[in-house]
């Protein structure tokens, strides 16, 4: 007898690294194939180098990647796995890419490219610019692209992409459905971003498409202790203290209206909303917008913006004297103006300058007296991350005050009850979470899954096979 089977092989209880497969017949679909993020226990320090040609058995060594069947490259698979490659696997399977974090797309290069890789238009788009500005992930292949509301199908199995709200463009959840019943896979969403009309759109598409149950992430939910029962209820209000992605500008365009020196700022560039809003807050100070060249390829081409400046750089600069500067680079710098340190030394009051991370020593050559560091989700992110002590450093080697302006990608606690309770499915699966078990469905059951598990899917029930 035929039946549709759910294995979990990644992100039940951390956050991201969400990989499942969805089984009917000889039809697959594996959903999302990022990466866990954990910067404190990062293989990959910056010393230990990647080897190319064996990243694939090095990653499952590692466990970075898991064991499946039939989606590695028979030539790039360690002998001694008792997996089956691409090449021996008879059957239809497909991956799909809900948003462009690495934790849910940091390995899909790894995946053979006989098996097509799924994620938006919007997706695909920004993708291919990031690759364009060499923030591309490792391996080479192509990627297929799928629209909001239009289902396709791989196989048996049909799926259906539903917009979403998220810290970057292009994100989706996926409505897959089989003969034995239908699931929602929700992806990373919130409530308090610039679009919080998609995440009711998308409860209202996903009900009327009917589904059996809803695999939900749940990043911010935490223990007893840190949370008590009786604030995890279902609410879609927006408590005073949350910043939402659209009071980012008005707060930036405050702390600079009153700042002398220079504004700065980092982000994360793959979060469009933001970079609207960096442009906005530049506007409102009377402030010229100068981003790094990648921001500003994204700017341009994504958002189609054209208000600011382009940030010489010293790897620019010397580009540009060696005459090796990037194509794409070449096309910005004839579009646009560049301003060096030299240009907003001379008036840090009319400039909001880019910084990120890895341009840090930048600020050295800038008068940041009286300036201002506006950190707004850029990397590092937090405390977990040993990155952020040496930043910290950095910063006080130069005195420049840093002001925490941001917001989470991830529903708080409250709205996801909301959304669940909206959903109201009859079984709840969450995971991309430290405290999946506290996320609780308001009249169906709470499966939380485990490793080595196979779930069998029917109607009304995921049940353990
Ligand atoms: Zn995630
Ligand atoms: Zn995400």
């Amino acid at each position: 007898m035929s039946k549709t089977t759910l294995t979990f092989y990644g992100g039940l209880r951390t956050i991201g690294g969400t990989i499942i497969a969805l089984q009917y017949e000889d039809s697959r679909v594996i959903f999302d194939f990022g990466l866990t993020y954990n910067p404190a226990a990062n293989i990959f320090d910056g010393q230990v180098q990647p080897r190319k040609s064996a990243i694939i058995r090095d990653y499952l060594k590692l466990g970075l990647i898991p064991a499946v069947d039939g989606i590695y490259n028979h030539e790039l698979l360690p002998d001694q796995l008792s997996i089956r490659s691409a090449q021996e696997y008879n059957g239809n399977t497909a991956v799909l890419i809900s948003h462009l974090h690495l934790d849910h797309m940091g390995a899909m290069g790894f995946i053979d490219s006989s098996i097509p890789v799924y994620m938006t238009r919007d997706s695909l788009r920004l993708y291919t610019t990031l690759e364009k500005v060499g923030e591309g992930i490792v391996g080479e292949r192509t990627y297929q692209s799928c629209d909001y509301n239009q289902s396709f199908t791989v196989g048996a199995i049909k799926i259906t992409p539903l917009q979403l709200d998220h810290d970057v463009l292009g994100a989706c959840a996926f409505h897959i459905e089989t003969p034995d019943g239908a699931i929602v896979y929700t992806g990373d969403l919130r409530m308090h971003g610039a679009h919080p009309e998609r995440v009711e759109t998308f409860i209202k598409s996903a009900k009327a498409l009917g589904f059996d149950a809803v695999i939900m992430e749940g990043t911010t939910l935490r223990s007893e202790e840190e949370l008590a029962e009786e604030l995890l209820v279902a609410s879609k209000e927006l408590p005073e203290d949350l910043l939402t992605e659209s009071m980012i500008a008005d707060g930036m365009t405050e702390i600079l209206r009153s700042t002398q020196g220079i504004g700065f700022f980092n982000i994360y560039q793959r979060n469009i909303d933001r970079i609207h809003g960096i442009l906005k807050a530049g506007r409102e100070s009377g402030r010229k917008v100068v981003f790094e060249a990648a921001t500003a390829e994204i700017a341009f081409k994504i958002l189609e913006e054209q208000d600011f400046f382009i940030y010489e750089s010293e790897a620019l600069r010397e580009s540009i004297v060696n005459g090796t500067v990037p194509e794409w680079q070449q096309e910005l710098i004839q579009e646009f103006h560049t301003v060096s340190y030299h240009d907003i030394n001379l008036e840090p009051s009319k400039f909001f300058v880019q910084n990120s991370y890895d341009q840090s020593l930048e600020l050295f050559d800038l008068h940041v007296t009286d300036g201002v560091y506006l950190h707004s989700n850029g990397v590092p992110l937090g405390a977990f991350d040993p990155a952020y002590e040496n930043l910290e450093r950095i910063l006080a080697t130069i005195n420049l005050e840093r002001v925490e302006v941001g917001t989470s990608g991830h529903a708080i606690p409250q709205h996801l009850r909301y959304i669940v309770d909206e959903l109201d499915p009859a079984v709840l699966i969450p995971l991309h979470s430290f405290y999946p078990e506290r996320l609780k469905a308001r009249n169906g059951v709470q499966l939380l899954p485990e490793y080595d598990k196979v779930y069998v899917l029917s109607k009304g029930s995921v049940k353990e096979q």
